[in-house]
């Protein structure tokens, strides 16, 4: 089953932040896979612009020692002649966003804009520099109505600072110009919760308030904030994941069927999931902060204070919190959100609680046997549903759960391995103009309208994270917001 590879239109990629490590690790490593992929045509240009004032020999070798850092050798060794060919379609242009030096030379290098090659711009720069840089590109005639942005997360840092942003971009690009990438919306796995959903008759009867007693969405990771400091304890585990990430999954598990699969219909029942959102009660909420395990010397494994320099940091690392859904489909169900740093494992998955049958007829002693759909996102991406059999055997009627186990990389075999990833995916879809895996406006807006009060509420009372042993499943208080509803957390080891 090897999935065909179309190659997208001719185009002009212009990366500002071509140097930063994001265009290193993430975007120039999944351009160099569509290249080998055979998915760029061989017109297409991609232009790193950055303040460095490197020539495009000095790109190219940067772009190689990036590739050869981020790659595996396995792959590079079976793509070397693509390496060159690939190195070849780069060239580099210092230019500052904030200066009028380098402009005049990448209007000469992009010429107009043309109706046969479409124009990217990628703002892989931090957010204080989007609005120099859409004004800059206007006050040069670099864009038509055709041309694209692409901007990255965090958007904004408020309700307030995302409104400014969307105006901002707003008064030099239409909506449909303006891509802000979530990456997780890209992960093949994430785009497989709509398939599950909306292409199997077996969930979506069951899927409501009716058949469902809960859903817990877990985004676990193994490593802390090193590297990140000083962006992450001005951010915090809520904006920095909640609000995006998590928002998001729940968005596609619990909003309605789209009328089809197009960018305004998915967007539109996303944003009313997100509309429908109650106000998060403070008792709902449980923030916590990474403390060294007991017996663990610091290093790489610092406390979370000790990794941002802030003894009296009272950024979280960890959050979980009950949310509802004011809607017909999901009154009464709640949803359980959590992600942290430095916890057991790197696990993203949503588990659905389904309720008990709503009557035995094998009797008390038969015990309590309900349905639990998981989906793996990462690692080992798949999904199990678990099912109540006969024990095997004489003796009665004794019932046990096994799980029906499906692992797509079984299922697939190597497919999955060489299924594009979130980058290679977005960035084609940037070029087709697909702005479905993307987050319009209005549906960060509200995101951000529901993420305010909650912050707004811890900073007034002045709460601080509980302390958390790194390499466990989060702090206490998380298991007890879920005790008091008479639930437990699913383990987080995949
Ligand atoms: P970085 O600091 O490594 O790189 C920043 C880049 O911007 C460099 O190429 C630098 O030369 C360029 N730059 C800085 N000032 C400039 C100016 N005045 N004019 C022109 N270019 C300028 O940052 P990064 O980690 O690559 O992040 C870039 C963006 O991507 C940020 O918005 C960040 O929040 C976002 N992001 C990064 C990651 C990641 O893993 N690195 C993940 C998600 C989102």
């Amino acid at each position: 089953m090897v999935s065909r590879v179309i190659p997208v239109q001719a185009f002009d990629l212009v990366i500002f932040g071509g140097t930063g490590d994001l265009a290193q690790r993430k975007i120039l490593p999944a351009l160099f896979r569509r290249h080998c992929a055979g998915q760029l045509p061989d017109s297409a240009r991609i232009l790193g612009a950055a303040r460095a004032d490197l020539g495009s020999g000095g790109y190219r070798e940067l772009v190689r020692d990036a590739l050869q850092r981020e790659l595996a050798d396995s792959e590079l060794a079976k793509h070397r002649i693509e390496l060159d060919a690939f190195l070849t379609r780069l060239d580099y242009l210092p230019i500052d966003a904030m200066d009028a030096a380098g402009w005049q030379a990448l209007a000469m290098t992009l010429g107009p804009p043309t109706s046969d090659r479409v124009r990217v711009f990628y703002f892989s720069v931090g957010p204080s520099l989007f609005a120099p840089l859409a004004e800059q590109i206007w006050a040069h005639d670099l864009a038509d109505d055709q041309t694209r942005i692409v901007v990255e997360k965090p958007f904004g840092h408020d309700l307030a600072s995302a409104k400014a942003l969307n105006c901002t971009l707003a008064s030099h690009f239409d909506e449909n110009q303006i891509y802000r990438i979530d990456h997780y919306l890209g992960k093949e796995t994430v785009q497989n919760l709509m398939a599950i959903r909306f292409g199997n008759m077996l969930f979506e009867p069951l899927w409501n308030s009716q058949y469902v007693d809960h859903i817990q969405i877990t985004v676990a990771e193994s490593l802390g904030v090193s590297g990140r400091e000083s962006y992450y304890d001005k951010s915090g585990a809520m904006r920095d994941m909640m609000q995006n990430h998590l928002m998001q999954l729940l968005c596609l598990i619990a909003m309605e069927p789209p009328a089809k699969f197009d960018p305004d219909a998915v967007r539109d029942e996303k944003l009313k999931v997100i509309r429908a959102l109650e106000t998060v009660e403070p008792h709902h909420i449980v923030r916590g902060q990474y403390v060294l395990t007991e017996g663990e010397t610091a290093g790489d494994d610092n406390s979370y204070r000790e990794t941002v320099g802030d003894p009296r940091s009272t950024t979280e690392s960890y959050v979980a919190l009950k949310a509802h859904i004011s809607n017909w489909r999901w009154a009464g169900t709640p949803f359980y959100l959590r992600t942290g740093k430095r916890l057991v494992a790197r696990s993203s998955v949503i588990n659905v609680f389904f309720k008990d049958a709503p009557h035995s007829i094998f009797g008390a002693d038969a015990g309590r046997h309900a349905n639990l759909l998981t989906i793996r996102l990462q690692p080992n991406e798949g999904i199990t549903l678990k099912v109540t059999i006969k024990e095997p055997g004489p003796g009665g009627m004794r019932l046990i759960d096994v799980p029906l186990d499906m692992s797509f990389a079984q299922a697939l075999g190597a497919d999955i391995d060489d299924a594009p990833d979130a980058y290679e995916r977005l960035i084609t879809d940037v070029i087709r103009g697909n702005q479905t895996l993307f987050m319009r406006g209005d549906e960060v807006e509200a995101a951000w309208g529901w993420t305010d009060p909650i912050i707004a509420g811890w900073t007034s009372r002045g709460d601080v994270p509980k302390p958390y042993d790194s390499g466990s499943t989060g702090p206490g208080d998380a298991d007890l917001l879920m005790r008091r509803d008479q639930r437990e957390w699913r383990g987080i080891n995949p």
